[in-house]
């Protein structure tokens, strides 16, 4: 199949090789196993940390499964809740664990069921600047949260949730940059990507683009947050401290001029 797709003419976007990812039920039960087993136990208090070369952390990676049918949400939630009572595992995991997908995921696929069929024009801030060329090829950026998180997505078709909201989505809103463009990239590069949740995610929970219908408030932070749960910024040639001259880390000056008054308030841990 790898050789077919290698053949062919695709998008020339991200890397074929190597491919990680399981494509039968079985294998997907296999990766849903070794979630368990190995990452469950300790996914709550790890949940939210970048670590520069760890592309999965303690994440799941199970959303490509359940979105495409091969798991069903009810099955993640028993094999957690199985683990918790034979293995007598953290609640804090556990609990973080099921809330993702008992909780955010069916929320974020009600809510796309619940709201108008113009939700996906949404622009709440009225932003327009275009997509900058760099988010399809990650070597254009020095700025080393985002070259990271997009490098990582070319090899696997792959963020887990802080990445994307926190580096990615978040870079984008405090750019001013038009959340139809930012919605349509992420849709093309992601490998869990479906209308329901990307819309939802992207344009509600990323961009604020339907103006706090899905959250109370923009996910938009600077620097501080960022080399508070990463080592990115130490491989950086901007500086997280500093607001203005060369070596300003962007997000900083970008945050100064946004428009987005309640900017630094945010809480990321909630979705
Ligand atoms: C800007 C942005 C774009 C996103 N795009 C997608 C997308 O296209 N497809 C997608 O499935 N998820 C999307 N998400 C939600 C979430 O980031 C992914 O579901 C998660 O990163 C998948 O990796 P995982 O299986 O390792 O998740 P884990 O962190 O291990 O979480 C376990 C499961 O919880 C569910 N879940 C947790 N949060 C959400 C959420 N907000 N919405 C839906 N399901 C959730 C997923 O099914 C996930 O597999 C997006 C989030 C953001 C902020
Ligand atoms: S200094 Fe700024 S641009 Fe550099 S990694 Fe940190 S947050 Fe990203």
């Amino acid at each position: 199949m790898i050789e077919w797709v290698k053949q062919e003419e695709f998008s020339s976007y991200g890397e074929v090789e190597p491919f990680r990812w399981g494509v039968t039920r079985s294998q997907a039960l296999q990766v849903l196993d070794r979630f368990i087993q190995t990452r469950l136990p300790t996914f709550g208090p790890y949940q939210d940390a970048m670590v520069t070369g760890e592309d999965t952390m303690w994440h799941a990676l199970l959303s490509p499964y359940i979105n495409l049918g091969l798991l069903h949400p009810r099955e993640l939630i028993e094999a957690a809740e199985t683990a918790y009572y034979e293995h007598n595992l953290d609640l804090n995991s556990v609990e973080g664990f099921i809330r993702q997908v008992l909780g955010w995921r069916e929320y974020m696929h009600g809510l796309y069921h619940h709201v108008d069929e113009d939700y996906f024009q949404r622009n709440f801030f009225s932003h327009t600047q275009p997509l900058p060329a760099f988010f399809w090829d990650s070597s254009k950026t020095e700025i080393n949260c985002l070259h990271q998180v997009l490098r990582q997505t070319e090899q696997m078709a792959y963020a887990h949730h802080i990445q994307r909201l926190m580096v990615l989505s978040n870079f984008a809103l405090i750019a001013g940059i038009l959340p139809q463009a930012i919605e349509e990239w992420f849709h093309s590069v992601f490998i869990d990507a479906y209308d329901w949740v990307m819309q939802t995610n992207v344009l509600g929970m990323g961009q604020f683009a339907d103006g706090g219908l899905l959250a109370s408030k923009p996910y938009a932070a600077s620097a501080s947050y960022i080399n508070r749960m990463s080592d990115y910024c130490r491989g950086c040639k901007y500086s997280p401290k500093e607001r203005t001259g060369d070596r300003a880390c962007p997000f900083n000056v970008f945050i100064g001029i946004s428009s987005i008054a309640t900017a630094t308030r945010c809480n990321p841990k909630d979705g």
